[in-house]
């Protein structure tokens, strides 16, 4: 028996939740993130991403740039859950940059069961400082997010496929 996992590493703002309603109040960043349990969901990133959240083949996570105060935590909270996610989520603090952020909370999260990691994520610098290490999917709006969801897709089953196929190796 295989007990190796995917991990599943997915950005929260233009991934899947829009945020436009509020980038007029940049930059008050503060004010800007004090709207973010108003963004709209993006309807076919989330379900293409929550068919895979019950897979015991695969734990996921959240990590998004928005600033870590307790408002913001809990709002997106609240937000995650409202669109049925359940999973562990990681703010950045203020003071780290955010390609470094979401490389180190994944570090800090990642373990030995994990064979494969998967980051999806709509910037640039993140999938650019990631890319070498780990399958990255680029969130393109364009085409209502179709590209992205056949890319992630076909990533997400090619690393199931893989993981089934080395738990049938004696
Ligand atoms: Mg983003």
């Amino acid at each position: 028996m295989n007990d190796k996992k995917i991990l599943m590493v997915v950005d929260i703002d233009l991934t899947i939740a829009d945020n436009q309603h509020r980038v007029h109040l940049l930059p008050n960043w503060k004010a800007f993130f004090a709207e973010c349990d108003k963004d709209k969901p993006i309807i076919g990133m989330i379900q293409a991403i929550s068919f895979y959240q019950n897979n015991p083949l695969i734990d996921m996570i959240f990590i998004s740039s928005r600033s870590g105060d307790e408002d913001t935590l809990s709002k997106t909270k609240a937000w995650l859950e409202s669109v049925g996610f359940d999973k562990p989520l990681f703010l950045r603090p203020s003071f780290e940059k955010t390609a470094d952020f979401k490389a180190n909370a994944l570090e800090s999260y990642k373990n030995n069961s994990h064979a494969y990691v998967i980051i999806i994520d709509d910037e640039i610098k993140v999938i650019e400082k990631l890319k070498h290490k780990y399958q990255t999917v680029l969130v393109y709006s364009e085409n209502n997010y179709k590209n992205t969801i056949d890319e992630f897709s076909l990533k997400m089953n090619h690393a199931i496929k893989k993981l089934q196929n080395n738990a049938l190796k004696p």
